[in-house]
């Protein structure tokens, strides 16, 4: 069942664990994250990136999701991942998606107050949630180009923001980076354990491809209570193809012969972090009372 970022994040930060978000486009993401998720007793986040979903790329996620949610019977959030456009986030809204995250961390802080809030007033109002980011998360962009730098955020500015934007999640950067490291990460711990103490709301780790599993583990045990992965989602479909390429022998294989390995490589990679982040059954009770078992394909792929 479709649920908004606010009530998925809820239950986490009370329980101390992180909900899952995977960007991803269409489909065979969509239904393999769906299904490892549900196997696990899951609650998860699809996300979904602007520039992924260009043209009707917006529309065939959320047409896709929303059809297919109340199958699942987890929570799950629809999530409009990183805009800064006011555009983007309506037509978001009016698709379906739950939730959405504008991006103003580029800016000073009173015009990314300005954005954010904006945005709020955009969303609340048809019972969509708001994930803002204070301090900036760098790294690569889908290009693989370096982008801005990393800037930490500032303990002093939290509460300001969220109280003055009515965000329902915060983007906190403490040290991880969008993309592939080339070296280690070393989180900021004890300055997210401020930063927690001063939120009103639950915080969100972007960067979470390639995270150590200590460091990971600390940052939920200091709230963060989301954590976004795209880049090693994309290393293990690759890995599918690679195989698939060098096994596939007919000239007309079947679809199921061409995604298998592909889809198998979102499911292991799901799993493993639905895991790691501690949310592997936390998905409730079961909502209207029907809970299909689980799939039992899943996992073994990581
Ligand atoms: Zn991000």
């Amino acid at each position: 069942m479709l649920t908004t970022l606010e009530q998925i994040l809820a239950p986490a930060r009370a329980q101390r664990y992180a909900v899952p978000a995977f960007d991803c486009v269409e489909d065979v993401m969509v239904r393999a994250i769906l299904e490892t998720a549900e196997s696990l007793r899951s609650p998860v986040i699809l996300m979904g990136l602007p520039s992924d979903l260009e043209g009707n790329g917006m529309a065939y996620l959320a047409g896709l999701a929303g059809a297919v949610a109340t199958r699942h019977a987890i929570p799950i959030t629809l999530h409009l991942d990183h805009t800064n456009d006011l555009d983007c986030v309506r037509a978001a809204i009016d698709l379906g998606f739950t939730s959405v995250m504008v991006d103003g961390s580029c800016l000073p802080f009173a015009q990314n107050v300005a954005l954010t809030r904006a945005a709020v007033e955009l969303a609340h109002p048809h019972g969509v949630s708001v994930e803002g980011e204070l301090g900036h998360v760098g790294g690569m962009d889908l290009e693989a180009r370096a982008c801005a730098e990393s800037v930490l955020t500032e303990p002093a500015e939290v509460r300001r923001f969220v109280e003055e934007t009515e965000v329902d999640a915060l983007a906190v950067s403490i040290g991880t980076a969008h993309g592939v490291y080339r070296s280690l990460p070393n989180l900021a711990i004890g300055r997210l354990a401020e930063l927690e103490a001063a939120s009103p709301v639950p915080l969100v780790l972007h960067g979470g491809s390639g995270t150590p599993e200590a460091q990971l583990r600390a940052a939920i045990a200091h709230g963060i209570c989301k954590v976004n992965y795209y880049a090693d989602c994309r290393i293990a479909m690759a890995r599918g193809l690679r195989q698939t390429a060098q096994a596939l022998t007919r000239e007309d294989p079947l679809p199921r012969e061409l995604f298998g390995e592909i889809r198998q490589g979102v499911c292991g990679f799901v799993a493993d972090r639905i895991r790691a982040l501690g949310s592997e059954g936390k998905a409730g009770g079961g909502g209207a009372g029907r809970m299909p078992a689980p799939q039992g394909d899943v996992g073994g792929a990581a």
